[in-house]
């Protein structure tokens, strides 16, 4: 693991009036760059041809580094020319897919926004569960074997095809069935299949809630929310229930976009103590603990209950409901504020207190 020693020692070589906010050109990286922008910063966009487009239209990088392929941001080359540019890094999803949780850990020697420790805790659902719980939030009932099922299920699959192969189930043999059919079809492996996760399906709407935690001011900030926006399966229930039965199709959930959403205001008592009791919680986990954005993935059940199905602790994509800035993160200035600006502003506001060190990592 790189400690903070090692990257502290790195920016204190930078030339702290010349700081360039970088990241990766893909899933949140539009509003890291503007936000960065707006907040008087330079930017750069690590590219590919054929991926610069949205960046070069929106014109929201500076400076453009291009690679062959996106994994070669792990590459020597690309770290010296970021620590060149005396960048900071905000990771988003796809960077830590493409530079790889292990390089990020271990050789990506660029400062980074966050707490790179934590990114572990998310990937891994043994971890992630541990984290939720002992925050003291509600989580589906998870099950050890498709032996035990007696409700109705969800049963996931992990790697990067997102939510392809999810399946629904309500029984021991309907799992069977339903896995045999996909393996058949070449959607599932066997491996995979013994490899399950199966947890309680919760029948309810979704949030996926942005949160900010600010190390500067030692707050928790509710920045906005979305819902997805999932295929095939926000396209089948458009499709009347006889003609489902009908076409025998089977749900994916791979997400295509996200939906902006508020949630009833009553409720906002419980999304300020889950944001606050997983921030605590993670202080006392994964030292420093969570830092800048994070999002909690739940559902609300019919009792007003969120209960939590998956966490990002680092940017989300679900963030870009909300560039121009949400319902919320007006409430804080009275200005739109979009998570990549809220960044930004934290960088900034640590350059100008001198607590860079509280911040990066
Ligand atoms: P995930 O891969 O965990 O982000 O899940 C993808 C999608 O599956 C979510 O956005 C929901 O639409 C659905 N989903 C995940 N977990 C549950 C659950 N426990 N109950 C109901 N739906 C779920
Ligand atoms: P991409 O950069 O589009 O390859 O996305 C990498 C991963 O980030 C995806 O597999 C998703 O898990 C997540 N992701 C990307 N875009 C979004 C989004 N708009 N909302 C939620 N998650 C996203």
């Amino acid at each position: 693991m790189i400690s903070k020693d090692e990257i502290l020692e790195i920016f204190d070589k930078y030339n702290k009036d010349e700081i360039t906010i970088a990241t990766l050109g893909s899933h949140t990286a539009l509003h890291i760059l503007k936000g960065a922008k707006l907040e008087g910063f330079s930017t750069v966009c690590i590219t590919m041809k054929g991926r610069d487009v949205p960046y070069k239209r929106f014109k929201v990088a500076d400076k453009f580094i291009y690679v062959d392929k996106f994994s070669d941001i792990k590459n020597e080359e690309i770290q010296e020319k970021l620590r060149k540019l005396n960048a900071i890094v905000v990771p988003h999803g796809s960077f830590i897919a493409y530079c790889g949780l292990d390089n990020v850990e271990n050789n990506f020697l660029v400062p980074m926004f966050g707490n790179r420790k934590i990114l572990r805790w998310e990937s891994e659902r043994g971890l992630e569960g541990k984290l939720l719980r002992e925050a003291g939030l509600r989580v589906p009932k998870k099950y050890e074997s498709p032996e035990d099922i007696d409700t109705t299920v969800i049963v996931k699959f992990p790697g990067a095809r997102g939510g392809r192969g999810y399946f629904i189930a309500s029984s021991t043999e309907e799992f069977y069935k339903k896995a045999e059919d996909l393996k058949k079809r070449g959607i599932l492996t066997d491996e995979d299949i013994a490899n399950a996760h199966i947890e309680e399906y919760v029948v309810g709407t979704n949030f996926c809630i942005h949160y900010f935690y600010s190390p500067l001011k030692d707050e928790v900030e509710l920045m906005g929310m979305d819902k997805r926006y999932e295929s095939n399966i926000d396209g089948l229930v458009r499709i009347p229930a006889k003609d489902q039965l009908e076409m025998n199709i089977n749900p994916s959930y791979v997400i295509t976009g996200n939906i902006p959403v508020v949630i009833r205001e009553s409720l906002l008592p419980q999304v300020f103590e889950m944001g606050d009791k997983l921030v605590a919680k993670a202080k006392e986990l994964v030292p420093p603990g969570m830092i800048g954005p994070f999002c909690l993935q739940s559902l609300c059940n019919e009792n007003l209950e969120l209960v939590v199905f998956e966490m990002s602790a680092r940017i989300d994509g679900g963030t870009n409901s909300f560039m121009n800035g949400s319902a919320y993160s007006f409430l804080y200035n009275g200005e739109p504020l979009s998570m990549g600006q809220r960044i930004a502003r934290e960088i900034k506001m640590a350059l100008q207190l001198d607590m860079v060190d509280k911040i990066i990592s």
